[in-house]
């Protein structure tokens, strides 16, 4: 048996309508039992990527195989050992939590009496019970998304593709949902997720891969990736020094309203000792991977 979840080769999507390739000549594996993930700016092909890879959408050429079945010629059984978490999906009322954790499970073939052991208990990991028989179009955005996390991790399925999974939860639901994705691979599912938060990249993934306009441009665990900034640490300056003034101590990044100087140790103590002469707002930390992130594709929350 392989011990891939999922391998991609020379996967390409381009678009019907209009000239946009959206995936170009991507080739990926997947092991079993980790947290797989695609980082990449909007519009890097993300999405594309998981549609394909569970079975919605057909690729223009090359292959997907999700535990050795072909996603186009044997998506029947590719369908039996995946669940997905669709981006910008919707609870729908007048449903409420429980009816759409329940009924997933007991569409998906659980006999009744397991499904609802299965949907009370995925609602208590999600912390959602005491709204699971509130109708969805009465819950904040945040219950919403999490009724939508509940359904998909439910399952339990062998390949989980989460799209976004935590968009716009507040900081103790986003740690919930690592804590149920972290507990999904203890106990053997693999888990495909996309994400904008690096943070949360960083502390859920064994293995990432950087997509940049349809193409991957970099793959590997998080401590590979985060040793191909060639810089070993990293100075944040909020204030007291000019952009040029720091061009010596290092290489610069402009992120949103700071500087950041990606630099040595050595460099690192000196700009610290000038920060405290000057009173200036700076901090070291070290390399993350926005920073490699960053460096590879330029600043997330800038427009492209
Ligand atoms: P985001 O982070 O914004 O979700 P993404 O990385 O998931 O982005 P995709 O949604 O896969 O990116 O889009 C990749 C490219 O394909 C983009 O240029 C997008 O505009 C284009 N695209 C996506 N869906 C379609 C479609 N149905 N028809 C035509 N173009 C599309």
């Amino acid at each position: 048996m392989s011990n891939l979840a999922l391998e991609s080769i020379d996967l390409t999507k381009v678009y019907r309508r209009g000239s946009v390739r959206a995936l170009s000549n991507v080739s990926l594996e997947v092991k079993r039992g980790g947290v797989f993930t695609l980082l990449g700016r909007n519009g890097a092909g993300k999405t594309t990527f998981l549609r394909i890879a569970s079975t919605q959408l057909l690729p223009t050429r090359g292959q997907v195989f999700v535990f050795g079945y072909d996603v186009v010629e044997e998506a029947d059984f590719v369908r039996e050992d995946v669940a997905v978490l669709p981006q910008e999906a919707m609870p729908i009322p007048p449903y409420t939590p429980w009816d759409h954790v329940y009924h997933t499970l007991v569409i998906r073939g659980v006999p009744r009496a397991e499904a609802k052991r299965r949907a009370l208990e995925a609602l208590e990991e999600l912390e959602l019970l005491e709204y699971k028989d509130r109708p969805a179009d009465r819950l904040s955005g945040g219950l919403r998304q999490r009724t939508l996390v509940a359904m998909a991790l439910a399952t339990k399925a062998s390949l989980l593709f989460l799209d976004e999974p935590t968009l716009g939860l507040d900081p103790v639901s986003r740690r919930r949902v690592w804590e149920v994705v972290r507990e999904r691979c203890r106990s053997g599912s693999t888990i495909v997720l996309t994400t904008h938060y690096l943070d949360e990249a960083e502390v859920l993934s064994d293995e990432v891969a950087i997509l940049d306009g349809g193409k991957v441009l970099t793959k590997g665990s998080v401590e590979e990736l985060k040793a191909k900034v060639k810089e070993s640490v990293k100075v944040e300056v909020v204030n007291g020094f000019s952009e040029e003034e720091l061009t010596s101590f290092g290489r610069i990044i402009k992120v949103a309203d700071r500087l950041k100087v990606l630099t040595d140790e050595g460099a690192a103590e000196e700009l610290l000792k000038l920060a405290v002469r000057r009173k200036a707002k700076v901090r070291t930390s070290p390399i993350s991977l926005e920073d490699l992130f960053v460096d590879l594709c330029g600043p997330e929350d800038d427009e492209r």
